[in-house]
């Protein structure tokens, strides 16, 4: 074979394992219901199972697209080849009011492994902020949660009170969800209410 044939070759094959390579596998576009795409992949983190594809990606950013713009959403450039069916959780404490004492409001959650992969290096992250006065911060399970096992985790916010009015109750949410080593969410949103801001 001449050295420009087999060169040729190299292209295709080359080529042609860029474009598997860049195929997200098994996931399907919650919009266009297109199977296996490619180019880039929107996950939201705050719906279950909703994923966009590069072209509904932009039909959503004109509001063409019937879902809520202020979710945030996830970018995938490149496909990760993990199953995120194998991640599950059962969050004890999903729903609570809080209390803040010395500037910060603290949650006590047990996060249940229903799921066939261990939680380990998975971490909780905040998705939703509430107004500017809560800092979020990730938490990251350094330990092997395999699955029925369970862990309990604090979540502790800081509240700055100088932003907050007298009579502002209720008003301040702060929504949790797990995410794989990826980044990829997954498992039940966690909200919690902060309460009693003028106390
Ligand atoms: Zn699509
Ligand atoms: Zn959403």
């Amino acid at each position: 074979m001449s050295e420009k044939k087999l060169e040729k070759e190299r292209e295709f094959f080359k080529k042609n394992k860029e474009e598997k390579s860049s195929i997200h596998k098994n996931i399907i576009c919650t919009n266009c219901f297109k199977k296996n795409f490619s180019g880039k992949r929107y996950i939201c983190c705050e719906c279950d199972n909703f994923n966009l594809c590069g072209d509904c990606e932009e039909l959503h950013t004109k509001n063409l697209i019937e879902h809520n713009l202020n979710h945030i959403f996830i970018k995938i450039n490149k496909p990760i080849n993990i199953d995120i069916n194998k991640y599950d959780t059962v969050i004890k404490g999903k729903n609570q009011n809080l209390t803040i004492k010395n500037n910060q409001a603290i949650a006590n959650i047990t996060i249940f492994n229903t799921g066939e992969e261990s939680l380990k290096d998975c971490f909780l992250s905040q998705i939703i902020f509430g107004r500017k006065v809560l800092t979020g911060k990730k938490i990251k399970i350094e330990e092997d949660v395999n699955q029925n096992e369970k862990i309990d985790c604090s979540i502790v916010m800081d509240v700055n009170k100088e932003t907050v009015k007298e009579g502002d109750t209720k008003e301040y949410i702060s929504e949790w969800r797990m995410f794989t080593k990826e980044g990829l969410p997954f498992g039940e949103i966690i909200s919690l209410y902060i309460n009693d801001l003028t106390k």
